[in-house]
This record gives C-alpha cells, structure tokens and sequence, in this order.
C-alpha cells in the first residue's frame, strides 16, 4: 500500500484496478487528520477498504463519492459496513453502467457544504460524465476533486443517455468561475494550471465536433458507423468500440442546438 502525501490536508491511495477506463487505478483521496472525509473508495475492494481502515482508523466522518460508476462508488458499502460513517453523493438518472449497491444516507446537491475544524468542502454538481457527477472543492488550498469531470492522461468517455456532451462542456467552463490552484483527479496525478487544462479539454472536444460536422456535411447523411472512422481516424482501432459513445454524445448535443436531426438511424446536418 503506497500512501501519498499531496497537501497538508490531502493524502491518496489508489485502488489496484489499473487499465484501459482507470489508468493506474482509482484514487482514494482522505482530508483531514481528525476528522476523515474520503473520497471515493473505489470498486468493491476487500484490500482497499482495509488499507483505508488501517490509515485512518475506524473514525472516519463521511464517505463521499463523486459519481455511482463502478470504479468509485462500490467501495462506499464496504466502507459503511465496516466503519458506519455516512454516505453522501447524488443518485444517477439512468441506471445504465451504474453501481446498483449505491446507496446515500445523505444525498448532496450544488453548493452544500461539508464542515469539519480541519477543512470545509464545497459541493460542485458538474454533470457530463454522469448524470450525477460531483466535484468536491477543498476550500483551505484551493484544490478541487474531479473525480472523472477531468482524468490526467486521457480524455473522458461521455456516454449517452447518462452522458451529456453539452452539460460536459458547460460544467467544464463553470469551473473558471472557481478560485483553483490544483486539481485532483479520479484517476492520476495532481495537476497545476487549473484553467489551462480547462481551456484544453474544451478545445479538443470543439476539435472532435468539428470533424463530425465536417464528416456529416460531406456525407449529407451518415449513421454512427459511418462517422466513427472519419471522426476518430486518429485513434487505434480497438478504442473505436469506446469512442462510439463519445460520438454520439457529440451528435446529441448538435440535435440539442438544432443544428443536426437524427431521422432513422441517420444523422442530417441541418446547418
Ligand atoms: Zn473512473
């Protein structure tokens, strides 16, 4: 078990279920000393809920999670079962891909607060990844916990229906409002300049969408299968099934601006 000391408020461990969706693995991330939030405790994990158990004791004051996907949330029993401290997170609104052992003894929403001597975390509802996803803004550093809004290393998979490609995008822009120093991603390192991440994100998502655009303009109709390899033609070929989803993301939110109609199975540019 590897414990990282990130802050003085913020220690990590990660989960030992690395691979294509997680990286390295899914972070674990535990505020404060006296009184523990952690957040995120990962997939249903024996080992790591002891390895949690075994860092802050039993005396932990809440389990938060940032979204119910199976890497982050089924943990949250384990830990509850072992320890009794109270879960608190936000209920998808579609079941598919989601953890069905979530459950919260307290469900959050934007701007609630969690206040401990120690530390205050701010509730940032920022939808797009999931219906139900949440950022937790630790106030004292200025340090906020993406979960999976933004991963390092890769870019997010957005998938239809809980996956909303234009909330994505706004949620992103919302968090330029916020005074960040860090953040704290679901999967990965820490990482410095808040906003130019941000701006990065959103520019090649705008790149993504302009190929669609492109691809359907010059068909004048197309279907999903017919777009995925002109949009994605930079991407290996075993990713394809993954970057489907995020496509049609990118489609519904041109059908949400009217600019794109789905008739049949075929997308139309509409202009
Ligand atoms: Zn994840």
């Amino acid at each position: 078990m590897k414990i990282t000391e990130l802050s003085p408020l913020v220690r990590r461990i990660t989960a030992d279920n690395g691979g294509v969706f997680t990286g390295a693995g899914t972070n674990t991330y535990l505020i404060g000393h006296q009184e523990i939030t952690v957040i995120d405790p990962g997939p249903a994990s024996k080992e790591h809920i002891e390895n949690i158990v075994k860092i802050c004791g039993e005396d932990i004051k809440q389990i938060l999670v940032t979204h119910t996907h199976n890497d982050h949330s089924p943990g949250a029993k384990l830990l509850h079962q072992r320890t009794a401290a109270p879960v608190m997170g936000m209920y998808a609104l579609h079941k598919e891909m989601q953890d069905p052992t979530f459950k919260a003894n307290r469900i959050l929403k934007h701007g609630d607060e969690i206040n401990e001597a120690e530390y205050s975390l701010k509730v940032i509802h920022t939808p797009g990844h999931a219906s139900n996803h949440l950022c937790f803004l630790l106030e004292e550093e200025n340090l906020i916990f993406t979960g999976d809004h933004i991963m390092e290393g890769s870019t997010v998979v957005i998938a239809p229906p809980d996956g909303n490609m234009k909330q994505y995008i706004d949620a992103l822009e919302d968090l330029k409002n916020i005074d960040l120093k860090l953040l704290a991603p679901g999967h990965g390192n820490l990482m410095e300049n808040p906003y130019s991440v941000v701006d990065w994100i959103v520019s090649h998502r705008m790149y993504r969408e302009k190929k669609v655009i492109d691809a359907i303009t010059e068909a004048s109709k197309a279907t999903l299968d017919e777009l995925i390899k002109a949009v994605y033609d930079d991407i290996d070929e075993h990713l394809l099934v993954i970057a489907k989803y995020s496509l049609e993301a990118h489609l519904n939110k041109l059908i949400e601006e009217e600019r794109v109609t789905l008739e049949d199975k075929n997308y139309f540019w509409k202009g």
